[in-house]
């Protein structure tokens, strides 16, 4: 690992900064944090040289304060690395990570985790996007108004979009159109197709493992695999215990397990890692946190993986999908930005005005066949 540091596609640590300091970044030490599984000596420790920090707001948030809690998190985000300069540099693109390789900074880019943050609004998707965000994941472990989550294959909740509605179409072009990279964690096995479908972009799942491995839900089963590969996407496998062996432990063997897994049926192209450190409750033996980063590296090159095969895994692949949505931005520059509005029946609630829904369409029709109505009689009776 001394020539290539890894890019880890999620990182809770914001959320641990919001439960336990309300984003008071002034009370807290991130030299000296302890409790959390992120922490600078720990990050330097593991070679982390690109991270991308969930913005995540619970699913409870969604209708309600999901917008202005997540906008919290992006500023809690840029202040970390406004107050920690020398170790954190804010970077939204690809030469931005490898600029900060180049000045051994972590390049820290952000991702907001699920559609309820964006409340069903592409223009809080772009305004997003304006602040620095770099992916979305279509869904936290709920639904949004557009599209179904992985709850939906565990019979959990029940599928509302059928995978991703004609609206979500149109939020997927327009993550196109951006530059924002589209993320398939925690979606559905539908929304995974019809994302790998609709996108004009490769995809990645910032943090989830294999299906044939541990048979959960959050997992990539092997028929999208298959599609990853068509399309050069990417898994980030996630070392979360229940995901990696469908029990409450497991070690670093059996997270080599879903690289070599997903190596095999995806090709070595389409493996990352994907820790989802400080967002889960138990980590696997051997990967207590990140500093750990080289001991799963250790464990690959025991299990024969070339150093070519681990550069591509720990940078390259993420850094190839990256430059090739930056480039499908560039080709899709001179369309304009999309200005469909989701159906209002579909976000209708107490907890919402309807500022451009009132002079709706169903009312425009009904006066359009009054006036007709009324010409008629006057014709007729005149
Ligand atoms: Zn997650």
């Amino acid at each position: 690992m001394n020539n290539s540091f890894v890019i880890d596609g999620h990182n809770d640590l914001p959320w641990q900064l919001l439960s336990k300091f309300n984003n008071q970044l002034s009370k807290v030490n991130l030299n000296t944090l302890e409790d959390t599984h992120t922490n600078i000596p720990k990050l330097q420790k593991g070679r982390v040289g690109a991270q991308f920090w969930a913005a995540y707001v619970p699913c409870d948030t969604q209708g309600k304060d999901a917008v202005k809690r997540t906008l919290e998190q992006i500023d809690v985000v840029h202040r970390m690395c406004e107050d920690y300069p020398d170790v954190f540099v804010f970077v939204d693109s690809v030469k931005g990570i490898e600029d900060a390789f180049h000045d051994r900074k972590i390049a820290s880019l952000i991702g907001v985790e699920g559609a309820h943050s964006i409340d069903s609004s592409l223009g809080t998707l772009r305004t997003f996007y304006m602040l620095g965000v770099r992916y979305m994941t279509l869904t936290h472990s709920c639904n949004a108004p557009w599209v179904d989550n992985w709850r939906v294959d565990s019979g959990g909740d029940s599928a509302e979009n059928n995978g991703i509605s004609e609206f979500g179409k149109k939020v997927i072009l327009e993550m196109n159109r951006l530059g924002m990279i589209i993320d398939l964690a925690h979606v559905s096995v539908k929304t995974m197709k019809d994302a790998l479908e609709i996108s004009k972009a490769p995809v990645i799942f910032s943090h989830s493992s294999a299906y044939r491995v541990c048979k959960h839900a959050r997992n990539v089963p092997d028929e999208v695999l298959q599609i990853v590969k068509a399309k050069n996407g990417l898994v980030m496998v996630n070392f979360f215990n229940d995901y990696v062996t469908c029990s409450n432990s497991a070690n670093i063997s059996n997270v080599a397990d879903h690289f070599d897994y997903i190596k095999k049926v995806a090709g070595i192209e389409s493996v990352g890692f994907g820790g989802d450190y400080d967002g889960v409750p138990r980590v696997p033996e051997g990967l207590e946190d990140v500093s750990k980063y080289p001991d799963l590296v250790a464990e690959l090159l025991k299990r024969n993986w070339t150093h070519d095969e681990l550069h591509k895994a720990l940078a390259q692949n993420f850094l190839r999908v990256f430059r090739e949505v930056e480039k499908v931005k560039n080709s899709m520059s001179s369309s304009p930005a999309t200005d469909d509005a989701i159906e209002y029946e579909k976000i209708k609630s107490d907890c919402r005005t309807s500022y451009g829904y009132d002079y709706n369409t169903a009312e425009r029709q009904l006066l359009g066949k009054a006036v007709l109505v009324l010409c008629l009689v006057y014709t007729l009776f005149f």
